[in-house]
């Protein structure tokens, strides 16, 4: 197993320093009541995962992002394989959008902290072997 690193934290909830501690409270995106709640520090290693008050504003480029990047391989996918159906692009693209917003809120906050966050190197004995 590679030492932890900034992909895996933002895609398995993990805390960017040390990929151990969860970010978010619960493991789902979908549990409404607390898919938003996040750790102000790491359970695990301590890590302020809240830096600053208004930190996340930020988060808002990348969540965009995410939805433009979405939305332009959706479209391409259309275009490319399913061109007889380019209307339900536009049926479904609004839904999926809605549907997705939960996971993109939690992707983009975990990756902006992970931009700003360098993940601790692990030192396991049998690493530093060879
Ligand atoms: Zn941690």
């Amino acid at each position: 197993m590679a030492a932890p690193n900034r992909l895996y934290s933002v895609l398995f909830n993990k805390c960017p320093r040390c990929g151990v501690g969860d970010f978010f409270i619960t493991k789902s995106a979908y549990n409404l009541r607390n898919f938003d709640k996040m750790h102000k520090h790491c359970p695990h290693c301590g890590e302020n995962l809240v830096p600053e008050p208004g930190f996340y504003q930020g988060a808002l480029y990348m969540s965009y992002s995410f939805y433009v990047a979405f939305m332009v391989i959706y479209f391409l996918i259309f275009v490319n394989f399913f061109e007889k159906y380019i209307d339900y692009f536009l049926i479904s693209i609004i839904p999926i959008l809605i549907i997705l917003t939960p996971l993109f809120y939690r992707l983009a906050r975990r990756s902006w902290l992970a931009l700003f966050i360098k993940p601790l190197e692990e030192k396991h004995p049998e690493n530093s072997a060879h």
